[in-house]
Order: structure tokens, then sequence, then C-alpha cells
């Protein structure tokens, strides 16, 4: 017994107590360092082209974008010359299943300042049913570990922000609180202002902590399909303006890829309103994937998908080969079922599923060879066939 001067504590009490203390200091999560190697927009892009196919625009004006976030947080406070770099958020406009999310993703892996992606589509105008725009710090608060100053130079990615668009064009009928009151409410966020955030996500209560974030040096990506923008581009493109100035340029227009000529106005046209666009100066797109993107995205990217299946069955002692015809029927059947590289998965799963449920049980068999023939077979046997090609 050791005495103090008004109590008594045992050996064993103290030698428990040591313990717990030891314990709390090991699960003090280490603070996360701010000090980051600065990495070049090539040096991005070869990274990305490892795994995203093509794209090289976007992949261009993303890479440049996250350079100058960096170079921006390594400017020190004290530069005297009073030129303060300032961010410069981005827009993407690509259909779906073009890689928007996916370059995202990947790009987050190779970034050592926080990262999240949130979803547009949950978000309502404060005060309804639906998250507060504010739950997207959350995500960046807890990718940063709740570090607030490691947060405060994250970079957040925004999917499915062509779903805030107005929904029509007379603001006054009914209050639009997922459209347009998302875009109000996203304003603030996107210019740079201390955000209260709930540090658990949910709805805001008055007797919640909350912890204030300063979104100044935030960087924000924004992507969506905009489904339909074609025809506001096209719209566009075809207005001559009056007068005799010769546009020769509007007969080598790429009907097939309008995104590519994508512009403020369009996403105007599209429903959002001019102040968000104008907090969101960068606008890039993706190109739509054709037989022979998709190709390369079935077999090039380090984790492609046939690279995965032969990994699979690896592991059963079965080498599997995908014949040049096996890939082709596979492309060409998401191309007619206008899948995209979305597609490409779920036609590999109906194609394969049924030799990844008996080959385990059967030892003899050591090879299994995707051509035309047994893609065909399989495919037409999965439930596939029933769908209605769209
Ligand atoms: P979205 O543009 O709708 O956000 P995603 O990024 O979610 O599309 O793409 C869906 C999937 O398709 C990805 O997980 C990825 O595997 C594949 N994919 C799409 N585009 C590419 C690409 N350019 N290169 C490689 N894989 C791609």
């Amino acid at each position: 017994m050791v005495s103090g001067i008004s109590a008594h504590i045992c050996n064993f009490c103290i030698d428990q107590a040591y313990q717990i203390l030891g314990e709390e200091e090991k699960n003090k999560k280490p603070v996360k360092n701010l000090k980051f190697k600065l990495k070049k927009p090539k040096e991005l892009t070869e990274y990305l082209n490892e795994y995203v196919i093509g794209q090289y625009d976007a992949k261009k004006v993303l890479n440049v974008a996250v350079y100058n976030h960096y170079k921006r947080l390594s400017q020190p406070s004290s530069d005297k010359d009073e030129i303060r770099i300032e961010k410069s958020n981005i827009i993407m406009v690509g259909d779906t299943g073009t890689g928007k999310t996916y370059l995202a993703k990947t790009l987050a892996r190779i970034l050592e300042v926080p990262f999240c992606i949130a979803d547009a589509t949950v978000l309502t105008e404060a005060g309804y049913v639906g998250e507060d725009v504010e739950s997207i710090l959350t995500r960046l608060l807890q990718a940063a570990d709740y570090n607030v100053e490691a947060a405060e130079r994250g970079i957040v990615y925004i999917d499915e922000i062509d779903k805030i668009a107005r929904k029509s064009d007379n603001p006054s009928i009914t209050r639009d609180v997922s459209g347009e009151g998302v875009q109000q409410a996203l304003l603030k966020l996107l210019e740079g202002t201390v955000v209260n955030v709930p540090p658990q996500g949910g709805r805001k209560h008055p007797d919640q902590k909350m912890i204030a974030v300063n979104t100044e040096n935030i960087l924000f990506i924004c992507g969506g399909a905009f489904d339909g923008i074609g025809r506001h581009i096209a719209n566009r493109l075809n207005t001559q303006p009056l007068g005799f100035s010769k546009r020769t340029e509007t007969n080598q227009i790429d009907r097939a890829n309008l995104l590519q000529y994508v512009t403020a106005q369009d996403l105007k046209s599209f429903g959002l309103i001019p102040e968000l666009i104008g907090r969101l100066p960068v606008v890039t797109h993706l190109d739509p994937l054709d037989a022979t993107a998709l190709k390369s995205i079935l077999t090039e990217p380090k984790n492609a998908l046939t690279k995965q299946y032969k990994k699979l069955m690896e592991m059963e002692n079965v080498k599997l080969i995908f014949e040049e015809s096996g890939i082709d029927y596979i492309v060409e059947k998401a191309i007619e079922y206008n899948l995209g590289a979305r597609g490409l998965r779920s036609i590999c799963e109906a194609i394969i599923t049924d030799a990844m449920y008996e080959l385990p049980s059967d030892e003899n068999i050591k090879e299994l060879v995707i051509d035309k023939k047994y893609a065909q077979e399989q495919f037409e046997k999965s439930k596939f066939k029933k769908l209605q090609v769209a």
C-alpha cells in the first residue's frame, strides 16, 4: 500500500493505471503531416494513365488544378508581394460511365491531402428532409481524421452536380428545395467561408457540438452527366450572329461528341444558376467511350477486368485466356446495350459465372478459353438476353 494524504493505493492498482495510460497514449492518432511532395501535372497524368484510359482533356485540366492547389498550399502566408493565388474550382461534364468518379477516386489515391467524394443528390436546402450541404465537409473531416487544419486544405469531389439543376425555367412556382435551393447553399461553401460542421454528420440540432471549418483553401471538383446538354450546345453552335462574319468552324463541328464544346453558357441553359457557374470557373469534359476505348479498358489498365478474372482463376489453379474474338464480343454487347464501361463488368459476370461455379469443384480442368463462341453461348443463356436493348 502506498499512502497519500487522505487515501491509499495498492501496487496492483498502480500497475493497472500505468497500463491504461500507456494504452491511451498508443491509441492517440498521429497528427497528419501537412507537408507533402509537390507532384507535377505530368507526373500525375502518368499515374492516372495506368488506370484511366483516354480522357486526356479532363486529366490535363484536373492535374493542373491539383498542382496549383498544392502550390497555393505551399505559398507562405508571409508572402510580401500580396499576390494571393486563388483556387479555381472545376466542373466536369461527361456521360455516365465514362470515368468521372473513377478519375476522382484514382486521383485521391495519389494525393497526400485529404480527399472525399460527396453526392449532390442527397442534398436539400437547410431545414428539409435530406442532408444539408455542410455534410460534405463532415466527410472531408473524417478523411482528415478530424484534423481541421488538414481538412481545410483538402479536395472535395461532388458527384451528380447536374441533379441539382433548376427544375424549370420559372423559379417562382414552387420552392425548389433540392435543386436551386441547394445551389444557393453551395455558393458560400465553394467561395470560401467558415462553416459550422456537425462532426458526425446527420441533421443539425441545437445541442450539437460543431466544428468550424474554413473552406477558403478547399478545392472543389464537381462532376455530372448533364443528360440532354447536347441540345443546348448544338443550339448555341448553330446560332449565327447577324452580319457578315465568316464562321467556317461551324462546318467542322464533331456532332458525335458535342460535349467537347461545352461552356459555362450551356451549363446555365441546363439549369445551373450563374452564381454557381461563376464559382466553378474551369469547365472540362469527358469523351464518350467508343469500341476501341472499351476494349482498352477491358484489357489495359493495371487492374483491368480481364486481369482481375485471370487472378481469380489463378487462385483455383486454372489458366484463363481471353481470346481477341471473345473480348470483341463483350465490347460489342456493351455498346449494343448502351451500358458504357460500367456494363463491361456485368457482361463479363454473365459470361464467366457458370465457369466460376463449376471450376472450383472440378480439378481436371486446368484451362478456360473465352472466345466468341463461348462468350456468345454463355451470354445468350444469361438473364441479359431478356433485357430490352436500350
Ligand atoms: P461516372 O462517369 O458515371 O462517374 P464511373 O467513374 O463510375 O462513371 O465509371 C464506372 C466504371 O467504369 C469505373 O469504375 C471504371 O472501372 C470504368 N471506367 C469508366 N471509364 C473508364 C476509363 N476511362 N478508363 C478505365 N476505366 C473506366
